[in-house]
């Protein structure tokens, strides 16, 4: 039986459409090796495009790691984004959504994308997260792999970007746009189950990397026993729609159900076969 596995973004991806749900786990795995077959090998190309601000997204994640370790200041932070950025720009080794779809040239996409590097430079030095994290008494442990651990025979991912420890406080920082409670509700878990921490003691917040601010939900905000039937139903409902025959068969799902809207972002939108 296939394994029963949750995680923000899988759940997200199934409710925007099952069949790109289906195309981006099942039906392109594989598709790196030398001897996959057209099909499966041009899927993965398509499931590995990736957007400018995505990219963007990343490249944050990346120095901040680099910035917190080596006690960077805000403005040292913003250099190496545009260095790194140029460096990237310069080498052309990724291909883009919007090379893809959109027609543009690296030069466009570097071009159009260089004034969102120099926002987020700006965002790294004026928000909230720069004090936060610089609290003497606390001692940052940086989340390199997502966090996996068993709730029942469910398999949770979850990505914290760090752990900020002070012996009496413990605060998961996740770099995400959305506020998270079922995220914040995993962390929780995690670190009484498997970590052995008092609920009490720990917290989440939450750093919005496009805007700069940070959201710390209030502890009777999160409620685990809720969080936990959600994600049982989400994780069933899955399971219900990808039996393991259209697995096998690497069957594309009949009906979609995404809207257009959807559609005209969707890295499969030149495979998919849906008219
Ligand atoms: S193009 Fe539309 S229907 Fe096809 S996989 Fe993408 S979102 Fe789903």
């Amino acid at each position: 039986m296939e394994e029963l596995v949750w995680s923000k973004s899988r759940v997200r991806r199934f409710k925007r459409c099952r069949r790109e749900y289906f195309l981006h786990f099942y039906a392109s795995a594989g598709g790196f090796a030398p001897d996959a077959d057209t099909e499966t090998r041009e899927l993965w190309f398509y499931k590995n495009l990736q957007s400018a601000d995505y990219y963007l997204y990343r490249l944050m994640r990346r120095i901040l790691y680099k910035a917190f370790c080596l006690q960077w200041s805000a403005m040292e932070c913003q250099d190496e984004l545009l260095k790194r950025w140029s460096l990237d720009m310069a080498e052309e080794r990724i291909t883009f959504y919007e090379q893809v779809y959109h027609g543009m040239t690296f030069n466009q996409i570097r071009d159009a994308a260089a004034e969102s590097v120099i926002n987020a430079g700006k965002i790294l030095i004026h928000s909230e997260l720069a004090p936060f994290m610089r609290r003497q008494k606390f001692r940052t442990v940086f989340i390199d792999q997502p966090l996996e651990f068993m709730l029942g025979d469910i398999i949770i991912y979850t990505a914290p970007f760090a752990m900020l420890c002070s012996g009496q406080e413990y605060i998961f920082l996740e770099l995400t746009g959305d506020r998270m409670l079922d995220s914040a509700a995993m962390h929780r878990y995690y670190a009484c189950r498997i970590r052995r921490i008092p609920a009490m003691a720990v917290k989440s917040s939450f750093y919005n990397i496009t805007t700069g601010e940070l959201w710390s939900p209030e502890f009777e905000a999160v409620n685990f026993s809720a969080t936990a039937a959600t994600i049982g139903e989400e994780v069933e409902t899955i399971a219900m729609a990808i039996p393991e025959e259209i697995i096998a068969r690497k069957a594309y799902f009949a009906i979609s159900g995404a809207p257009r809207d959807i559609c005209s972002k969707c890295n499969f939108a030149r495979v998919c076969r849906q008219s």
